[in-house]
């Protein structure tokens, strides 16, 4: 496009190039200290048994607040901490951080971790878990981890061994953002999984496109052919909602029920102390 443009354009689009590189830079450089300087944090959102109304537990996402160029998404840091390698030290933290936010709140309630694709083929991973669950006291069937189809397009094999080891410690496994990317009814087979997780792009489409409901209705019947229980992300609206509740999905997560939040600032989830109860 730049080229058809003129000379000025090019040089305008080579310096927000330049621009870009820079903050990539930055970023870079700085997140290799971001652990160390308190700038990550964990928000939670809220899964909703839509069998009773109940709050079932929370996902773990990452947030990097950076000191000078404010909250950076993890659609552009975490690329960058797989190709730095950081991945591995901050999925660490991240798993063992939502253990002990876990290990506080009523015992029914679970916490799901995000795993990358690189953090997956570290042999050190399963002992990080083991170690995060008997270190804050959490019971392992209350950890669920999420993982996405891309994960698994490599080494396929190694990937169902490792999930398999942690379904053995009665932690359970989610397959993320399904039907985005390469779908293969293969994992749906091969897989230890408890949870599909339907992408939100359906969840978006499926009250205007007639085919994406079907979708979504037939995802949920097939899962549940296959006991594994089904989450929609991305619920906005409360119409999404009950056509969800009327094809049997079991559970929703998205902004209409809770945005991600600190954990100090859910309500009925207090930071401290421990013990609390959910008003929900
Ligand atoms: P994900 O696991 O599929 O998480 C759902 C994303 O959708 C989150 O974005 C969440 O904030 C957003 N979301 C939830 N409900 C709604 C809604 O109703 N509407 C809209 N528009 N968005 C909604 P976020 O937090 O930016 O995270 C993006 C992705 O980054 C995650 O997708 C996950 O793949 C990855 N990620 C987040 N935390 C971690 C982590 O600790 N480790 C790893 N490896 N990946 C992480
Ligand atoms: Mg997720
Ligand atoms: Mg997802
Ligand atoms: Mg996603």
């Amino acid at each position: 496009r730049a080229k058809t443009l003129g000379a000025r354009s090019i040089q305008f689009f080579s310096a927000s190039d330049d621009e870009a590189a820079a903050r990539r830079r930055a970023l870079e450089r700085d997140l290799s200290s971001a652990l160390a300087n308190d700038q990550l944090w964990l928000a939670f959102q809220p899964f909703l048994d839509l069998g009773n109304d109940r709050i079932r537990g929370f996902e773990a996402l990452l947030r990097w607040q950076h000191p000078t160029l404010g909250p950076i998404p993890p659609s552009e840091f975490i690329p960058i901490a797989e190709e730095t390698g950081l991945i591995h030290s901050i999925g660490h933290w991240v798993v063992k951080t939502a253990c002990l936010a876990a290990a506080r709140w009523p015992r029914d309630l679970r916490v799901s971790v995000n795993l990358s694709v690189l953090q997956l083929k570290n042999k050190t991973l399963l002992d990080g878990i083991v170690v995060a669950l008997a270190e804050a006291g959490l019971e392992p069937r209350r950890l669920e981890v999420e993982i996405t189809e891309t994960v698994l397009i490599s080494n396929f094999e190694e990937t169902i061994s490792f999930l398999q080891s942690l379904v053995s410690l009665s932690v359970t496994v989610a397959l993320d953002d399904f039907g985005t990317g390469y779908s293969s009814l293969t994992y749906l087979r091969k897989l230890p999984l408890s949870r599909l997780k339907i992408d939100r792009s359906f969840v978006q489409d499926m009250l205007t496109d007639a085919d994406c409901a079907a979708i979504v209705r037939s995802l949920v019947e097939l899962a549940h052919e296959l006991r594994i229980e089904v989450t929609a992300e991305g619920v906005e609206t409360p119409e999404q909602l009950d056509y969800l509740r009327c094809v049997r999905c079991d559970e929703a997560q998205g902004y209409l029920i809770g945005k991600p939040l600190r954990i100090g600032e859910i309500p009925g989830i207090a930071a401290e102390p421990v013990g609390q109860e959910l008003s929900t």
